[in-house]
């Protein structure tokens, strides 16, 4: 009799479990949701038809499900993003939530913690997708994001401004489901009525904020901009720093990198999502990046963020993340997807960026968007590898992106908690 939880999947290449090369010719066996083995094909029972399901994936390149750490799963990818979630009401938000959900597992993402959405969409996507109502990829909310009255992303956040107010918004956050805390330590480029060169919080609201959310065993990731912020967020003990943007809080001035900073950072195991992913998705499209920030909402036709004055070209951000890195701060693969070029089928262009802009090589980017966010996540036992015991999550690619990166494009099959969504192009859900 067959067993109808046993399934396996034949595939010419299966990333190991390190993510660092191939093994040829492999089979994994999954049971339920769980990764029960992973075999050479020739360990394989003979009577296998009989026992098991078997899905031959064939001449693909299979790797864990690709994973993003930055989402706004309402948002659209537009240009136009911010004007759309100033004005949608919010039923036109969850169904472009529903279908921004669809696109981005079918395209390989298979886990997508989401950074800020309104709190009466995210939570009840994540329940229909979990339901099996509707397919999207595992998500991991923070539900609202925490700002300033009038702040950054206030639209769809939690406007709290002292110290007992931020404390309640955290618990509150907390009461919807929130796995993850996101405040906005600085204005962003997405607000005009906020400034992305000035802190929002001091260093003492951001501790209670940490503090508060530790009681819960819950991270907190901070969107910063500016120098002053990211030192508050490294003051703070925040677990993770969004963009890590070093803007000088004078207009008329550049940058203020502060090494000192960057070494408490390494120090106390913070991580960065430089946003990168997104940056390079702009320039292919020819669009340029004129503010370096993911949150501008903006082309090259429209007037940049009022507050920014002296421009600072992409590069000049990039030569920061470089000396940030070669200190040894590490990186997460967040997209920022649903701001302007965020498309949440493209979080692979993380991986793209990590190659094309700060030279990685190609195992090392694809690590990233899989077993390296997996941990900076605090998943790194469960998603990430193809391993005994980890979840079955899988992403097939037709051509090897160990060869060339950008061969990491959209998933030709994709697996999600055992479950076959698409196979061979043909999309079961
Ligand atoms: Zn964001």
């Amino acid at each position: 009799m067959k067993n109808n939880s046993l399934i396996v999947y034949k595939a010419d290449r299966i990333s190991n479990p390190e993510n660092s090369g191939w093994l040829d010719n492999h089979a994994v066996v999954v049971s339920g949701s769980i990764i029960k083995d992973v075999l050479h094909i020739s360990e394989l029972p003979n009577d296998l038809s009989n026992k098991m399901e078997i899905y031959d994936l064939g001449k693909i390149f299979l790797l864990p499900g690709i994973i993003d750490a930055h989402c706004h799963m309402h948002c659209s990818a537009t240009s136009n993003a911010q004007e759309l979630a100033y004005n949608e009401t919010d039923s036109q938000l969850i169904i472009r939530a529903v279908n921004n959900m669809r696109k981005c597992v079918l395209s390989g993402t298979t886990t997508v913690r989401d950074l800020g959405s309104k709190n009466n969409i995210a939570f009840p996507v994540k329940q229909m997708i979990d339901d099996n109502n509707i397919p999207g990829p595992d998500l991991i909310l923070s539900g609202a994001p925490i700002t300033i009255t009038s702040g950054h992303c206030w639209i769809f956040g939690t406007e709290a401004d002292s110290k007992d107010e931020v404390i309640k918004a955290v618990r509150r956050q907390i009461k919807f489901g929130a796995k993850v805390i996101k405040i906005m330590a600085t204005g962003g480029m997405f607000t005009p009525t906020s400034n992305p060169r000035r802190t929002q919080y001091s260093v003492e609201i951001l501790k209670e904020v940490v503090l508060e959310a530790k009681r819960f065993n819950i991270p907190v990731a901070a969107h910063t901009l500016s120098a002053d912020g990211i030192e508050n967020c490294v003051d703070a003990k925040v677990d993770h720093l969004i963009h890590a943007r070093w803007y000088d809080k004078n207009p008329n001035k550049g940058i203020d990198f502060r090494k000192e900073i960057v070494k408490k950072m390494v120090d106390q195991n913070q991580w960065v999502d430089p946003t990168l992913g997104h940056q390079l998705l702009r320039k292919d499209v020819n669009v340029d990046p004129i503010n370096s920030s993911a949150h501008d909402g903006q082309d090259k036709n429209m007037k940049s963020h009022w507050a920014i004055g002296k421009d600072v070209p992409m590069e000049e951000h990039i030569e920061k993340l470089l000396i940030m890195q070669n200190l040894g701060v590490r990186f997460t693969t967040g997209l920022d997807m649903g701001m302007a070029f965020g498309n949440h089928d493209k979080s692979v262009a993380n991986a793209w960026s990590l190659v094309e802009l700060l030279g990685w090589d190609n195992w090392k980017a694809i690590k990233a968007s899989t077993s390296d966010t997996a941990e900076a996540l605090g998943f790194g036992e469960k998603i990430g590898r193809i391993k005994k015991n980890f979840y079955a999550n899988f992403a097939a690619f037709s051509k090897d992106p160990a060869k060339n990166i950008r061969n990491l494009s959209d998933a030709s099959s994709v697996i999600k908690n055992g479950k076959p969504i698409k196979i061979n192009n043909n999309v079961l859900i």
